[in-house]
């Protein structure tokens, strides 16, 4: 269902008239695509309090110049704020330039950790959260802000490649913790997949097929699983993207023994996308549908994750990547069984990640999506719909790629000291924000 406002608002006519009405002013978005993989123009690069940290030569190779002029980056080092009056840096050192960025351009604020034995430092590094989140609510023009606490800027050098590309549209008002294990750099950063497997659930269509078909363009080798009734689509992707098909219920006791079978080469990208909705409020909701939800967006998720770890099918090096939601963190009127379900994605990241890292070195993080135009929002009631897309920072819905693009940042081998992290692709939704 096309967004026929925001068609309507990229019009002369269109801007006049809303801008008269005071009606939400998104704009397009500039994403990536293969004439348009990464920015192009001036990275700002300041900073404030006295930083140890020196991102200046990975910030070079993102392939940003190092200037001030019309910035369509702006990096702004606030890892060494350690108390209040250092925080007057960092509106002195963004007051004179956020005018002056791009549209669809980027702000990240590097923060510190908090530290627990300095209640000062604390209170300044979580200063940066309640600004960036209020940044990314008033700067407009499809412009994004984001916060990376990081120690190290080489374990974040994947994590400030993909923030600072176009593949990040749709996420903004993000806070990303990066620890400091030694990367991995990959031989070629277009390919960073290359020699990989990747395994898809429920990548017959909408977002799963755009992950699988982004997890592809970085060189993956893709198994496209999805449920017996929709193999002939699951066949059609594979065929498009030179993988394999594996018509596969993930809710099947023996899902995980199945997938272990289908790849005896082992696997090293597990993304669980397959999900549904069978929404009614409490009072009407059978037992039934609240365990169909259950069993596939969260039971299965545990059962083939355990299993594959279990029989070392996910090698060392090795990704999972989950799919939460925006429902799951804020809750949602009629969606108790599918709130539950990505809430308890969520617990299971958070939990079993430091394990799967230090047992089998395998990371595991989720994605949150907010409102995304696919089959399943395209059924949502026209009302509640346009409030779906209206109500974010970039007062539109987001498009499959965005959360693929930031699954593939998740997948990248460089990406090993993101770990437990549940990233939002929602353009700073209103909702649990
Ligand atoms: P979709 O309904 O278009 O696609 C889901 C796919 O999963 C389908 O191909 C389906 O056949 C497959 N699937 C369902 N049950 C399965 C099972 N038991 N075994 C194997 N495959 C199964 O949904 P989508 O909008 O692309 O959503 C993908 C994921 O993103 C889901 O986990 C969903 O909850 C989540 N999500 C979507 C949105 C959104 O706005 N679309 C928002 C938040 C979260």
């Amino acid at each position: 269902m096309a967004d026929r406002y925001l068609s309507f608002t990229g019009t002369a006519p269109g801007r006049f008239l809303t801008r008269r009405l005071g009606l939400p002013q998104p704009a397009a978005l500039s994403r990536r695509s293969s004439r348009h993989p990464r920015f192009e123009g001036t990275l700002l690069h300041l900073t404030a309090g006295k930083s140890d940290l020196d991102p200046a030569p990975v910030l070079a190779r993102t392939g940003l110049t190092a200037g001030s002029a019309d910035p369509v980056a702006v990096v702004l080092d606030a890892t060494g704020v350690r108390d209040v009056d250092a925080l007057a840096e960092v509106h002195a050192a963004l007051h004179p330039v956020v005018r002056s960025v791009a549209a669809s351009g980027r702000i990240v604020v590097l923060g510190a950790p908090l530290d627990p034995a300095d209640h000062h430092q604390a209170a300044a590094q979580q200063a940066l959260e309640g600004f960036v989140r209020s940044l990314g609510k008033e700067i407009g023009r499809g412009r994004t802000v984001n916060l990376l606490r990081l120690t190290d800027a080489r374990a974040a050098e994947s994590t400030l490649r993909f923030l600072l590309s176009p593949g990040s549209a749709y996420v903004s008002g993000q806070v990303i913790h990066v620890g400091d294990d030694e990367p991995t750099a990959p031989d070629d950063w277009d390919r960073p997949l290359a020699g990989r497997t990747a395994l898809v659930t429920g990548a017959a269509r909408g977002i799963g097929e755009a992950v699988a078909e982004t997890l592809a363009r970085d060189g993956a080798e893709i198994v496209v699983l999805d449920v017996p009734s929709a193999e002939e689509d699951a066949r059609r992707v594979a065929e498009r993207l030179g993988g394999t098909a594996l018509a596969l219920d993930v809710t099947a006791a023996d899902a995980g023994v199945r997938i272990a079978a289908a790849l005896p080469g082992g696997l090293d990208v597990l993304i669980h996308n397959a999900g549904v909705t069978r929404d009614r409020r409490l009072v009407n909701m059978s037992a039934e549908r609240w365990s169909s939800v259950l069993d596939v967006n969260l039971k299965s998720v545990l059962r083939t994750t355990d299993a594959l770890l279990a029989a070392g099918t996910l090698r060392r090096g090795g990704r999972v990547v989950a799919t939460a939601s925006i429902a799951g963190l804020a809750g949602n009127a009629g969606q108790t069984n599918y709130g539950a379900s990505k809430a308890g994605v969520v617990g299971l990241v958070r939990a079993l990640a430091p394990r799967a890292l230090a047992e089998h070195g395998v990371t595991v993080n989720a994605v949150a999506p907010g409102f995304i135009e696919t089959r399943m929002t395209a059924a949502v009631p026209l009302f509640i719909r346009e409030a779906g897309r209206r109500m974010n920072s970039l007062a539109q819905g987001g498009l499959p790629v965005d959360v693929a693009e930031t699954t593939a940042w998740l997948a990248h081998p460089a990406s090993g000291a993101v770990n437990g992290q549940v990233v939002r692709v929602c353009g700073q939704s209103l909702l649990g924000a």
